[in-house]
């Protein structure tokens, strides 16, 4: 599966607003959103831009969310078209389905700095939903589901020190966390208030749908 690889924070600047791609990085002076030109867009002609059109607008909003949770144009259109099929708000379902991927699951209990090292964390098989490892960060939870860490003290240490660097860290109120295990349960799923980046969805359906 392909990847973006390129430096995390240019996508802040394009979009304006830190997109904790590669988590802390954003909280320093590093995330270029902070850098003097933080209003022009990246490259030599940033500062050519004019007005946003009406498709510029709507591209932005849907890069924007695409970046945030790590994704490739490809498998945002996936996710897109899935949202489409099932009943309720296409928009709303759609930031539903980004939020249950295991990826950011894993990441917003604090397991993992950013929703890439949660990926990773993931593909390197720490991690096992219902007791069974799951090596993809594209998994969707579903309530009722167990997060757990693999049984091994390489996975736990690894994922406890992480807990402990950030004691001050609070899940979200659809996410059970059992910091002693670690482990977690899915007791709901992620509403829309639960979504932190700030996006007009509606905006992102306009543009995927024309
Ligand atoms: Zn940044």
């Amino acid at each position: 599966m392909g990847r973006y690889l390129g430096p995390s924070c240019r996508y802040c600047r394009r979009e304006g607003m830190k997109l904790f791609i590669k988590g802390l990085k954003c909280e320093t002076a590093k995330c270029q959103v902070e850098r003097r030109q933080r209003n022009l867009a990246p490259g030599m002609h940033g500062w050519r831009r004019g007005r946003a059109s009406e498709y510029a607008i709507r591209l932005r909003e849907k890069q924007k969310v695409k970046r945030y949770y790590g994704l490739l144009e490809k498998q945002f259109m996936r996710y897109f078209h899935r949202a489409e099929r099932l009943k309720g708000n296409t928009g709303e379902t759609l930031l539903q389905l980004l939020e249950r991927r295991l990826d950011n699951v894993v990441y917003k209990l604090n397991f993992a700095p950013s929703r890439k090292a949660a990926r990773q964390l993931i593909a390197h098989g720490h991690i096992c939903v219902n007791g069974r490892k799951v090596d993809i960060g594209d998994y969707t939870t579903n309530i009722g589901d167990k997060i757990t860490v693999k049984d091994s003290q390489k996975s736990a240490k690894r994922v406890k020190q992480q807990l402990e660097s950030n004691p001050n860290f609070t899940t979200q109120n659809w996410l059970q966390l059992d910091r002693e295990k670690p482990g977690a349960t899915l007791v709901a799923l992620p509403a829309r208030s639960d979504v932190q980046i700030t996006v007009e969805e509606q905006l992102v359906v306009e543009f995927c749908s024309r």
